[in-house]
Order: C-alpha cells, then sequence, then structure tokens
C-alpha cells in the first residue's frame, strides 16, 4: 500500500487535473503567459501534449490554468488562438461565491471594438 496520508498531507505534490495522477510539481509545467509569471501548468507530461494546441485561461491570482479551449472565433469576433494564454483576474477557487470570470483580453477586445478601433 502506498503511504496515502503522505501523499494527500503534502505540498510537494498535486494531481494532474485531466488523469488526477499525484505528481511532483516540478514536474508541471512553469511558463510565462506574457501577463503573469510562472503560471502552473497542473498537466503531467503525459497529459500536457492532449493540450498543447489549446488555448489556456489563466487565473492571475492562482497563477494557475484554469481551463483549456479549442482555438475558436466567438460570435463577438473575439479569436481564441491555440497555444495562447487569456486571463481573468480571479476564479472560484481562490474567490469563492465568484459567479463570472470575463477574460480580460475579451474586455479590452470588446471595448475597443466598441469605440470603433477595430
Ligand atoms: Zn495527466
Ligand atoms: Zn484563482
Amino acid at each position: 500500500m502506498p503511504p496515502i496520508t503522505e501523499v494527500i498531507t503534502s505540498t510537494t505534490h498535486s494531481p494532474c487535473v485531466a488523469c488526477g495522477r499525484q505528481k511532483h510539481l516540478t514536474d508541471f509545467n512553469i511558463y510565462n503567459s506574457g501577463v503573469v509569471n510562472n503560471v502552473m501548468e497542473p498537466l503531467c507530461k503525459l497529459c500536457i501534449g492532449t493540450y498543447k494546441e489549446c488555448s489556456k485561461v489563466v487565473c492571475c491570482k492562482c497563477k494557475m490554468v484554469m481551463g483549456w479551449l479549442d482555438p475558436h472565433k466567438d460570435n463577438d469576433g473575439f479569436v481564441f488562438e491555440k497555444n495562447h494564454s487569456y486571463h481573468i483576474q480571479a476564479c472560484p477557487n481562490c474567490t469563492p461565491g465568484l459567479l463570472k470570470a470575463d477574460l480580460i483580453e475579451k474586455i479590452i477586445y470588446l471595448q475597443r471594438k466598441q469605440k470603433g478601433l477595430i
């Protein structure tokens, strides 16, 4: 039997959000998103390949990738590009009760569009 309690109380391990395997924190990809430094992508090396082409949603408070989207264009014209990071100021994990988290890039895009700059 593996020492389960050690895994649960460990601060050096975290589950891969895709497959649930406990991974050492150093096994996760850490990158600079262009807005936030040292963003952690909580995927193990096996799963990261699956999400490689996705647009990533990063919580600025958690410094973590919270979601992966297939690249696409929204109805309002906002484009999610592959392997690009998009940001939310907070997420339900760090801000309980948060109902809505708008993408910062999208807010800026819509403001510019409203002003006729795009
Ligand atoms: Zn995994
Ligand atoms: Zn958060």
